[in-house]
């Protein structure tokens, strides 16, 4: 079978294209790679793959609709370069299909056709019309024929699935996304993978303080979200000793924000390692205690590498919305025993201020716990389709 994917030209220009092209087809063959007869080729301004006629369209069309950058896509029938195989072809197509108004839309990539783009949406159009009686409308219609002139031969196709838009995946960098096991955070990454960026995922664990439970949510959630990102590294690191330290010598008020700060510490210096050039967290404004502006700014500042907080203007609603859609939400929310709800105090401050907190860091030896975990950290890696766990 052959599909035409599209993407958003308006947001590509010039130099940066074939950069775009070439990263939005080898995402493609990757995320088909299990699939037999896969060949992904760039056009002009499209991308066509074909897979062979065995490989089940459910699965094609899900795994095309979650390749970032695809702004839509359609299962294409190849014709031959000929404008009345054309007329055959949609006029079969058409007479299957039940509709009240349509319209034709060409796209000739081959100049050499003999004729050009709206010649042939009139010529096909006033075909269909003769033969069906159905009216043409271009502005709403029911049914839309699309047709791509290429060198060797035509596209025809006749319905139009939507991708989820965004830079394919690696054409923006890479990030480093802090990942909990609760809603927001997976959500928060998706988004910085929708916006082109590989993300690194880092999760901090009280084992065996605590149960194994957020490390097995965390590595479930990494296998939904290589879906959509096709490889992921996931590093699991010890928070324990961190927690007994800061209850053994920090008031219990700051407790929250300090465990914060050592995240973004021990975040900011595997993200080096990993060459990830900011981090993310599903911070909300004013969610809940930790999350007012005072302590994002108190926590931020523990790094130097800028924390992008892409859910910061949303709200719980939109959030849990978009978790369902990416498939994450369910996993989020089996119950586990997250390293914050250990050690935390009754009324936990909501304003921490600077010089309070770096205060009562200054009881903590804080480089040796910060490159304490960072040794601990262990990776997994997750590919998708295809093997995933640890190496
Ligand atoms: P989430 O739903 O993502 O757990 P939350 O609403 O529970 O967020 P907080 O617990 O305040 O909010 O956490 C804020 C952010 O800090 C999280 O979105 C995540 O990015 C990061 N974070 C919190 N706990 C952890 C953890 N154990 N491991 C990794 N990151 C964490
Ligand atoms: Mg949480």
């Amino acid at each position: 079978m052959t599909i035409i994917v599209r993407y958003h030209e308006i947001a590509l220009k010039g130099r940066n294209r074939p950069f775009f092209v070439d990263r939005l087809a080898g995402n493609l063959r990757q995320a088909l790679s299990d699939l037999p007869g896969v060949d992904v080729r760039p056009l002009s301004a499209r991308v066509s793959v074909e897979v062979g006629d065995d490989a089940p369209w459910d699965t094609v069309r899900a795994r095309v609709g979650s390749v970032f950058g695809v702004a839509n896509f359609s299962r294409a029938q190849p014709v031959p370069a000929d404008l009345e195989a054309l007329k055959r072809a949609a006029l079969d197509g058409v007479r299957a299909a039940s509709f009240s108004s349509f319209r034709v839309t060409t796209r000739r990539s081959d100049k050499s056709f003999p004729r050009n783009s709206a010649e042939i949406d009139r010529e096909l159009g006033a075909a269909i019309h003769e033969a069906t009686g159905v009216r043409v409308d271009l502005e709403h219609p029911e049914l839309t024929v699309w047709v791509e002139v290429l060198r060797d031969r035509i596209l025809l196709s006749f319905a139009k699935y939507a991708g989820p838009g965004g830079f394919p995946v690696g054409t923006s960098g890479r990030v480093m996304a802090l990942l909990s096991g609760g809603i927001d955070s997976p959500v928060a990454a998706w988004r910085m993978m929708k916006r082109g960026c590989r993300a690194v995922l880092t999760h901090f664990h009280a084992f065996p303080l605590q149960d194994r439970s957020t490390i097995d949510k965390t590595r479930e959630l990494a296998r939904i979200l290589t879906r959509w990102q096709l490889r992921t590294r996931l590093l699991l690191v010890p928070f324990g000793p961190v927690q007994q330290a800061v209850v053994a010598a920090c008031p219990a008020p700051l407790r929250v924000v300090l465990y914060r700060r050592f995240m973004i510490r021990i975040a900011e210096a595997l993200a080096r390692r990993h060459r990830a050039r900011a981090l993310v967290t599903g911070e909300s404004l004013g969610q809940v205690a930790s999350q007012t502006l005072d302590n994002m700014i108190v926590i931020g500042e523990a790094a130097r590498l800028p924390v992008l907080r892409p859910l910061v203007g949303m709200d719980k609603e939109e959030i849990t919305e978009q978790a369902r859609r990416i498939g994450t939400f369910g996993v989020s929310t089996l119950p586990d025993q997250d390293c914050c709800q250990l050690f935390v105090p009754r009324h936990p401050a909501t304003a921490a201020r600077r010089e309070e907190v770096e205060r009562a860091e200054e009881a903590l030896d804080v480089p040796v716990l910060v490159a304490a975990a960072v040794e601990g950290a262990a990776e997994e890696r997750f590919e998708f389709p295809g093997p995933t766990g640890s190496r």
